[in-house]
């Protein structure tokens, strides 16, 4: 066989190598970009309103009233979210973060003064965890260092501001990062996804979205 015969063959087996790299790399990433967890499942059914008898707890999204934020991450969202039912709304720093339920106030970091990109800023998240009277229990992440309003063991209602927003701890931008746990049937505390009250009605929130808090009162 001629040369040249040789350096075309190679070519293009270079080519279809470099095709074959390609096509394992999304295949890949598309396999690891959703969680296989069945709740999963469930909330893209409670989202579309496909599951429609739906009486569980209606929550006041944690910001006040009348106030609008976009919802930058859902539930199991990609990047940081892909196997938890949490949400990530964007907030300037000092947003005033309100309760979604009645409750009891069981624990709070504040001194945390430090954030950023690198995980090892994980422990610096300044957050508050409430109990609720059905034994959930909501979260609140990254607020800002010395605004929280609160202490353990406080009875706090819906709707009252209990901290402010920041940047604290794993972050990549000031927002909140928010969560209901339930405790489960096998003893182990479960993220859930929730659905709010929202200006245009009971919603399960999707990500890049813009919700705006209802207004209840004059
Ligand atoms: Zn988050």
């Amino acid at each position: 066989m001629p040369d040249y015969m040789y350096r075309h063959i190679f070519a293009v087996m270079k080519i279809v190598v470099a095709i074959y790299t390609i096509f394992c790399f999304f295949c890949m990433l598309s396999s690891c970009a959703v969680s296989n967890n069945p709740m999963r499942h469930q909330l893209k059914l409670l989202q579309k309103g496909i599951i429609k008898d739906d009486t569980s707890f209606v929550y006041h999204l944690p910001y006040e009233e009348n106030k609008t934020h976009l919802l930058v991450q859902g539930y199991f969202s990609q990047y940081t979210h892909m196997h938890r039912a949490a949400l990530d709304f964007k907030m300037k720093k000092g947003t005033k973060v309100c309760a979604v339920r009645d409750g009891v106030v069981m624990r709070i970091k504040k001194d945390g003064n430090r954030g950023g990109t690198n995980i090892k800023y994980r422990p610096e998240g300044n957050y508050i965890v409430i109990q609720h009277e059905d034994s959930t229990r909501s979260g609140y992440w990254h607020l800002k260092h010395d605004s929280i309003f609160v202490k353990v063991g406080d009875v706090v209602k819906q709707g009252q501001v209990i901290g402010l927003s920041g940047r604290s701890g794993y972050t990549y931008f000031p927002h909140l990062h928010f969560i209901v746990w339930r405790y489960d049937k096998n003893d182990k505390w479960t993220q859930v996804g929730t659905r709010f009250q929202t200006q245009k009605g009971i919603r399960y929130l999707r990500p890049f979205r813009f919700y705006r808090n209802k207004k209840t009162t004059n």
